[in-house]
């Protein structure tokens, strides 16, 4: 091969990668996500060959030529989604409430995932009058949240295991998802005010619900259907 004829290993990847596609690209998260949304893309025709949880890989395609997936960091996919480098994606609200996801249009809730945005504190001690420190990872919902309480807050951003905040005397109060309340109780903790219910949602970028609407809106009513029915009989 000459040194014309061969392209470079980036180029060649970028031309496999875009080349041709002009299908639609979903954003998903491994984990918990993939794992939940997955049976419901399957009843809506749209199955991985491969599993992202045993790949390095991180575009998939899938059973439906016309969609390919990529896997993403749960906070990264309102991005990739709001930028158009996918058209559509899964994320939890949570996500969405801390990035803003002012340019993504949010049509469907596949109800899974469901959990609490809440304050939680030391249990048995009264919240902080003063400027009350707050301990999260959501340090946007977290900003809003106190200040239309009309409460004065230092938020402090933790990337895990908020409930060692308070503990270890870093801060007054959290604010984390809340699911059981197992893990807050075992930790000495009590949850507080409710923020927002959480549940995982169907995000699509906006240019992309009019220019590839023809696409989209049939996988969209696919896939609402597949949730109306998990609700009545789970699906493989
Ligand atoms: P629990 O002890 O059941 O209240 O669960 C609380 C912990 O589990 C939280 O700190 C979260 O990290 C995690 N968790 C529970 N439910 C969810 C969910 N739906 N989405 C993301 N994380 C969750």
């Amino acid at each position: 091969m000459t040194e014309t004829s061969k392209p470079a290993p980036a180029d060649g990847l970028l031309n496999e990668v875009n080349d041709a596609f002009s299908g639609l690209t979903l954003a998903l998260s491994k984990g918990r996500i993939l794992e939940e949304t997955m049976p419901l893309l399957r009843a809506a025709g749209v199955d991985l060959l491969e599993d992202p949880e045993a790949s390095r890989k991180l575009i998939f395609p899938t059973s439906n030529p016309n969609v390919r997936v990529l896997i993403l960091r749960a906070s990264d996919v309102p991005t990739y989604v709001e930028h158009g480098a996918a058209d559509f994606g899964v994320a939890g609200k949570d996500v969405l409430l801390e990035h803003g996801a002012e340019g993504l249009y949010e049509p469907l809730d596949l109800e899974i995932a469901r959990c609490k945005l809440m304050t939680a504190g030391v249990t048995g001690q009264p919240p902080a009058k003063a400027r009350r420190r707050v301990a999260t990872k959501f340090v946007n919902v977290a900003r809003r949240y106190y200040a239309e309480q009309g409460i004065q807050a230092e938020v402090i951003k933790l990337y895990g295991a908020m409930e060692l905040a308070p503990l270890m005397n870093l801060a007054d109060e959290i604010v984390d998802i809340v699911d059981t309340g197992n893990t807050l109780r075992a930790n000495g903790m009590e949850p507080r005010e409710l923020i927002a219910h959480i549940s995982t949602r169907l995000v699509v970028n906006k240019a992309a619900m009019t220019m590839k609407h023809d696409r989209i809106k049939p996988l969209l009513a696919r896939l609402e259907s597949a949730v109306k029915k998990r609700q009545t009989q789970p699906i493989e």
